[in-house]
């Protein structure tokens, strides 16, 4: 139910740009790397002063106007132009909705190429975020297209569709992300219980370790995480075939002890204004991030003054019952 919810205000295009216009207020800010490039560039450097790498989404979806489109798009060229000024260890992620594939599909594709081809020059990955089914094809299609001229491209694979075990037979010799899936999606394509949401999940990591090129374990999971660990080991898989990722902002300890125990280790760092529909989805997985609104709100600050609203509320009942 709060699940149906969440993903349904992810996608309401009002309080998008109410958001937008709001701010990140209401605890985004906690997992949300920065509003601009410079910001953003400093939380890349401090992961990776602790051996983590990262990879940058300039935030942004479901873009219904040319403009908005060209704009995302000069600001990813930008972000990698600032990764190889400062030497920052990262690639990029990508939305292609954010790059116009609602508009048209070949301006999408002409966004797309520029990018990753700028970032071939800097000998940089570049990452297509899956999105809801209905852009699924048109996004392997895009990728089919760019890999004819860049191999510095790859994708990700989301458990709870039917297909996926399809799709990543065909895509093995790629860098691929897997993941669970964030959006909702109909009985007709996707697995709806979680049981067998995560079975497919280990059953797709294991095939593409064993014989895919490079897999990117993309989960806060820590029974999935743990199985993985000693899944390699057993199979002697090499560090250098495979990472752990987690988002920014979600289980800090444990990305670094990953990167600690000398595990590849890439953070998902988002940034920018338009952090809305992903900060919904986050909520849609886990309500119980809505922790991290209330440690936003509750800051150490408001909690003095509600603690001393509180003693002096409590001492002034004590004095009027003596
Ligand atoms: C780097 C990255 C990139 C992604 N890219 C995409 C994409 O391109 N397309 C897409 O559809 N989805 C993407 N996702 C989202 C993904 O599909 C899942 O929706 C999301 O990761 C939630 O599933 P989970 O595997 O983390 O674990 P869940 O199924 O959410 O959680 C499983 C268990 O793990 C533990 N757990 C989870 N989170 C926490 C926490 N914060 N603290 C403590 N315990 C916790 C709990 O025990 C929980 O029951 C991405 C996720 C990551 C991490």
């Amino acid at each position: 139910m709060l699940k149906d919810l969440f993903i349904g205000l992810s996608q309401n295009q009002f309080l998008n740009s109410a958001a937008k216009k709001y701010g990140l207020k209401l605890g985004a800010q906690s997992v949300v790397a920065g509003t601009n490039i410079e910001e953003t560039i400093r939380s890349i450097k401090e992961l990776n002063a602790q051996g983590i790498s990262c990879t940058v989404d300039n935030l942004g979806e479901f873009v219904y106007k040319r403009e908005e489109a060209t704009e995302a798009k000069e600001q990813i060229l930008e972000v990698i132009e600032a990764i190889h000024e400062n030497k920052a260890d990262a690639h990029i992620s990508l939305k292609p909705t954010q790059l116009g594939l609602d508009i048209d599909y070949n301006f999408c594709l002409e966004n797309l190429r520029e990018i990753v081809g700028r970032a071939s020059k800097y000998d940089m990955f570049i990452n297509i975020d899956m999105e809801d089914y209905s852009h699924l094809q048109p996004s392997f299609d895009l990728l089919d297209e760019l890999s004819k001229e860049y191999s510095n491209v790859g994708t990700v694979i989301q458990a709870y569709f039917y297909r996926a075990e399809e799709d990543i037979k065909k895509y093995k010799d790629y860098r691929l992300r897997i993941v669970k899936g964030a959006y909702k999606e109909p009985e007709e394509y996707a697995y709806q219980d979680k049981k067998d949401i995560d079975t497919n999940f280990v059953k797709l990591i294991e095939w593409h370790l064993l014989n895919g090129k490079f897999t990117s374990i993309a989960t806060h999971d820590h029974h999935v995480i743990n199985h993985v660990k000693e899944f390699v080991k057993a199979n002697n898989i090499p560090n250098d075939k495979f990472e752990f990722q987690m988002l920014y902002g979600f289980r800090k300890d444990m990305q670094l002890q990953l990167a600690k125990e000398g595990y590849n280790f890439t953070t998902y760092v988002p940034f920018g204004k338009d952090w809305y529909g992903y900060f919904m989805r986050r909520l849609a997985e886990r309500p119980q991030n809505l922790n991290l609104v209330a440690k936003q709100v509750f800051t150490k600050k408001t909690n003095t003054m509600l603690g001393l609203a509180a003693g002096a509320f409590l001492l002034g009942r004590l004095t009027k019952r003596k």
